[in-house]
């Protein structure tokens, strides 16, 4: 039986361990951190009996009807729409910026072609092709909406100025001109019922899976088998030996309360002055259940350290000269795959992760049918 190595437990290495498994591969998995899941770990806080997202809120949505039946498969998936508010100076609006927004912000009453007219007057007209997230913001939504919304927070949650930061991080985010308050523009969106490790641990669930936590994946352990997938930070596997790729990391604030503490599982804080940029408060993620207490959350962004837990990869110019730099170091390697959110060094969402480990998976088993090179990338970390 072909042994194949899979480093970290998230979802990337779990779909694959899941596939290759019921192919009739041996997989061992490892994880440095005590627990499955990686940043979507979740589990149920002892005092207030509520199912916490340990690293922040995770909210699966996707277009992809595959990935959503796949994941429905190993949870109920409970209904639930993010409908996400901000408070700026003050006032609370509702995002993504929509009618709504625009009409309270703008003490207006406009229908939505008005809006549009609107803001397209609003918009800066020398802007031709954004070249960064301010550019980008300016040309869509107009200095007085990006400033009240977006300058504040990205600043907070990125700790550079939005003319740094790149225009794609912005495109996230819809304009809509109706009242849709929906964050997502998803066809599907909603809770697994019982959180995020117990799919995980679904996934694992298979004789031929053996799981390693705290355990990290040291370099000459690769030689054990035909295989290895890295969903490592991929700087971490040359050792950091020419420099560290820049992350953003989190640390949450925990604060405990009976009854309901703000109403809404997220609202955000956009202005600079307040040093969070958002409080969630879990047990609104979990409609279906209910809880006389309950746990909220204040989230502050700052550099990742050494010992801190990568969240958001930065991605400036100095970044990508490096990232090019491992992304050609790894290229020579053999009988390793570089995958998912570390091991390629983006911007992630999990439906997205899902995807690509499926696919990841698919490719690898009919290289391994054909007797073919297995890819070192399965998807180009810089494009
Ligand atoms: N953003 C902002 N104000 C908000 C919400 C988002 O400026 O109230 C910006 C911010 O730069 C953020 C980006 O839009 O990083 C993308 O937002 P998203 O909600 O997708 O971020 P995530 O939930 O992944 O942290």
């Amino acid at each position: 039986m072909k042994k194949i190595g899979i480093v970290g437990a998230g979802f990337t290495g779990a779909v694959l361990a899941y596939r290759l498994a019921l192919e009739g591969y041996s997989v061992d998995v490892f994880d440095s951190r005590p627990h499955l899941a990686g940043n979507c770990y979740s589990k149920r806080d002892k005092e207030t009996g509520v199912m916490v997202h340990v690293y922040g809120p995770h909210i699966f949505h996707t277009n992809d009807k595959h990935v959503w039946k796949f994941v429905n498969h190993f949870d109920e998936f409970m209904p639930f729409v993010n409908r996400v508010k901000a408070i700026v100076k003050g006032r609370v609006y509702t995002l993504p910026i929509n009618l709504l927004t625009i009409n309270q912000f703008f003490d207006k009453a406009l229908a939505p072609s008005e809006a549009k007219t609107f803001l397209a007057s609003m918009s800066d007209k020398s802007i031709d092709i954004p070249q960064n997230f301010e550019e980008q913001a300016l040309k869509f939504i107009g200095r007085d909406l990006y400033e009240a919304f977006f300058l504040g927070y990205t600043a907070k949650q990125w700790g550079i100025h939005a003319t740094k930061l790149r225009a794609s991080i912005l495109k996230r985010l819809p304009v809509r001109f109706n009242y849709d308050d929906n964050y997502y523009s998803s066809l599907y969106q909603g809770m697994p019922r019982n959180g995020y490790t117990y799919i995980v641990e679904k996934l694992l669930d298979h004789p031929s899976i053996k799981i390693n936590l705290n355990e990290c994946f040291e370099y000459g352990h690769a030689e054990g088998y035909s295989h290895v997938f890295y969903s490592g930070p991929i700087d971490k596997w040359f050792e950091y030996k020419d420099g560290r790729l820049g992350y953003r990391t989190l640390d949450f604030e925990a604060s405990r309360y009976h009854g309901d503490y703000q109403g809404n599982a997220v609202i955000n804080y956009c202005d600079v002055a307040v040093p969070w940029t958002r409080i969630s408060e879990h047990k609104h993620f979990v409609p279906w259940e209910s809880h006389e207490r309950t746990l909220i959350f204040k989230e502050y962004s700052r550099f990742c350290g050494e010992n801190d837990i990568p969240y958001y990869p930065i991605g400036l110019a100095k970044e990508k000269t490096l990232l090019k730099h491992y992304v050609d170091l790894a290229r020579q390697e053999r009988n390793v795959s570089f995958v998912g959110r570390l091991g390629t060094y983006r911007y992630l969402d999990m439906h997205i992760t899902i995807r690509e480990a499926l696919d990841a998976a698919n490719i690898f088993l009919m290289a391994q049918d054909k007797g073919h090179d297995i890819p070192v990338f399965f998807v180009d970390p810089l494009q």
